[in-house]
């Protein structure tokens, strides 16, 4: 990873904002800046120079993964202000994120800092460098999602009624851990019959009902970063309706995937992809919106909602998911992930998307 070019950048865009420094705490973006994968660190961006501070509990890991910055041993918002202190002068300027950090964290820094330091909240700086993912990240995404789809069809083999939705779930996150996957993206969703009408129907202990649809959204965390891929299955034949129901919402997807291109806003893929579910006379049934970015954090802007002024742009990894979950009777949800190409777009989850009868 390309650590020292990525703190070059943030130093451009501290200089456009009239920040001095910057302080970093949040896990994902420590993770991007120096390659630090620990739970507890801070990095400083001051004056030009670039300081990692953590405990001890972290001390080896962090001189075996911090790129780019100095390390120093000592307790957050304490470190935080000895390294500051080295550089106050007067009217100095820190950013910091605001929107990940909690009060009482905030408040600790304030605290902490000499007297002639502003705290200054900035919100999203790092988020706006990760939104674009460069060639090595999209490579070790490229590889997430193939090991994504890889486990949901071996646990899909186990599908049949009467086994139990964490039975199944249990499955697929067993071959993701074998296959050497750091852990899932997120809490898998396995939703039978009647429960597939709910969007996030985690796993429980209830059993595929003999007829009706499986909603199985999952993903996994492979080197650091996340898949996400939803498939929807019919356990016996489908009905007509049913039919009906899983073509629209097919239809939806492949029209938001035809509609991400470089220069689209967000919000005109998400109307895309609203659009055909209003032809079919669902789209009341369409609860969310249509897509997020994917890559350290499942979720990451940008978002793909109604309105959303956005622009796409090349590198951009996001997912396409419309879905319709109609009460009493069953739900449908299609997944992809795509990047955004000079062209268009490329479509990274390889598996087929045409009703599947089991
Ligand atoms: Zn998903
Ligand atoms: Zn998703």
């Amino acid at each position: 990873m390309d650590h020292l070019s990525r703190q070059q950048q943030l130093r451009q865009v501290l200089q456009d904002e009239r920040l001095d420094g910057f302080v970093v705490t949040h896990p994902a973006n420590l993770r991007y800046l120096c390659g630090y994968t620990g739970s507890n660190g801070l990095l400083l961006f001051l004056d030009g120079r670039c300081t990692f501070f953590t405990d001890g509990r972290y001390t080896q890991q962090a001189r075996e993964e911090v790129r780019g910055a100095r390390i120093t041993i000592a307790k957050g918002a304490l470190a935080l202000a000895a390294g500051a202190r080295m550089h106050a002068r007067n009217g100095v300027q820190i950013g910091f994120e605001a929107d990940l950090t909690t009060v009482t964290a905030a408040a600790a820094m304030r605290k902490a800092m000499p007297k002639n330091v502003r705290l200054k909240p900035a919100s999203g700086l790092v988020m706006r460098q990760r939104i674009l993912k460069d060639a090595e990240e999209l490579q070790l995404i490229r590889d997430a999602v193939q090991l994504g789809a890889q486990v949901y069809q071996a646990a899909m083999q186990a599908v049949r009624p009467g086994l139990s939705e964490s039975a199944i779930a249990g499955r697929l996150e067993f071959a993701a851990r074998e296959a050497g996957a750091d852990g899932m993206s997120f809490e898998t969703i396995v939703a039978g019959g009647k429960r597939s009408a709910l969007p996030h129907g985690r796993a429980t202990a209830q059993p595929i009902p003999r007829r009706g649809f499986v909603v199985v959204d999952s993903g996994v965390i492979l080197r650091g970063y996340c898949s996400d891929m939803t498939r929807t299955v019919h356990v016996g034949r489908a009905g007509r309706e049913e039919r009906k129901w899983y073509e629209a919402v097919l239809e939806a997807q492949l029209a938001g995937v035809a509609a991400v291109k470089p220069g689209q806003l967000a919000g005109e893929v998400d109307k895309a992809a609203r659009q055909m579910l209003r032809r079919a006379r669902l789209d009341r049934y369409f609860t969310h919106s249509t897509g997020h970015g994917v890559g350290l954090e499942i979720h990451e802007p940008p978002r793909l909602g109604k309105g959303q002024t956005e622009e796409l742009r090349p590198g951009m990894v996001i997912t396409i998911e419309p879905g319709i979950y109609i009460p009493g009777k069953g739900g449908i949800r299609i997944e992809d992930m795509v990047v955004v190409t000079e062209r268009g777009c490329d479509v990274l989850t390889p598996v087929a998307k045409e009703l599947v009868e089991i």
